[in-house]
């Protein structure tokens, strides 16, 4: 690597220690020509295998651009999305794999986008599952709904509260289904 002040392609390790959590190595280096020194980081670069076999960088950027595009008119700010991509970048990391598989990185957004937003969630879903009926997005909705039940029940317990009757009905997650009307591009 060229030396960040005069350009000169040579320079030496003068030390070289782990880094993040050994995630890195970073190494202090002094150029033989100017002597001035400068710090590089080595780091494994995560690599995502596309269905055709090629492979690219893991890009949180990318991961932003599709939720986005599935969030259109929903309350989901910026920050929300760049704190889902960097959830969906760790829990692949925290695998330990220098390479995954496509269809990991879109199942890793699944969950963190459920819990963001449902609706966000369905589309994102809809496409990336290929959904082709009204039955798919049906069932999809079941399990949201036995998911929010399952969340009650934890709740009450938790609070040392008997939950009475499940009403299953006039719940807020309603809405859900109304909103899936509403047009969307899916992804191409
Ligand atoms: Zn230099």
């Amino acid at each position: 690597m060229y030396c960040p002040y005069c350009r000169h392609p040579d320079s030496r390790v003068i030390d070289s220690r782990t880094a993040e959590d050994g995630a890195a190595i970073r190494r202090r280096r002094s150029c033989s020509e100017c002597g001035r020194r400068f710090t590089t980081q080595e780091t494994v670069i995560l690599m995502v295998a596309k269905r055709s076999g090629a492979t690219e960088p893991f890009n949180r950027d990318k991961i932003v651009r599709g939720v986005r595009r599935a969030c259109q008119g929903r309350p989901v700010s910026e920050d929300q999305l760049a704190i889902l991509a960097q959830r969906v970048e760790d829990a692949i990391r925290s695998r330990g794999l220098g390479e995954v598989p496509s269809h990991e990185v879109g199942l890793a957004i699944l969950g963190p986008l459920r819990d963001l937003d449902e609706v966000a969630y369905l589309r994102f879903a809809s496409v990336y599952r290929g959904f082709e009926s009204l039955t798919d997005f049906e069932e999809e909705i079941r399990a949201l709904r036995a998911q929010h039940l399952q969340a009650a029940r934890a709740a009450a317990e938790e609070a040392g509260e008997a939950l009475g009757q499940p009403d299953g009905d006039g719940r807020s997650d309603r809405s859900s289904h109304d909103d899936m009307a509403a047009s969307w591009p899916p992804a191409s």
